[in-house]
């Protein structure tokens, strides 16, 4: 007897919403992922297990982890590092920072 019996990992992309970002403390435009181990028996999903929502940050590149699919909780699991440069002294500053430390001018634009 022969059994086509597979086990994968697979992402499925469920859309944009815009979410708050605890690491940056305002309302960021998050891509939302499910990931989930499957059971494919002849090519048919069988059991989906180990379901995890993952969240990223598009502004600042933070990864979360939601408890539900509801996105109310969310765990840090990375934190963005994305760096932003200050336009008026090219200093590399953090991607939440309003004002530039070096030279403190307001840098709200991301270069
Ligand atoms: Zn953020
Ligand atoms: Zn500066």
């Amino acid at each position: 007897m022969f059994f086509f019996i597979a086990l994968t990992n697979r992402q499925e992309d469920l859309g944009i919403q815009w979410l708050e970002c605890s690491h940056c403390q305002k309302k960021e435009r998050a891509h939302i992922y499910l990931t989930y181990q499957v059971l494919i028996l002849f090519f048919i999903p069988v059991f989906k297990w180990n379901k995890r929502y993952l969240v990223k940050m598009e502004d600042c590149g933070s990864l979360y982890e939601a408890e539900d699919a509801s996105l109310e909780k969310l765990h840090l699991l990375k934190s963005g590092d994305r760096k932003k440069y200050c336009p008026y002294c090219l200093a590399e500053i953090d991607a939440s920072y309003q004002y530039c430390p070096h030279c403190g001018k307001e840098v709200k634009e991301r270069m």
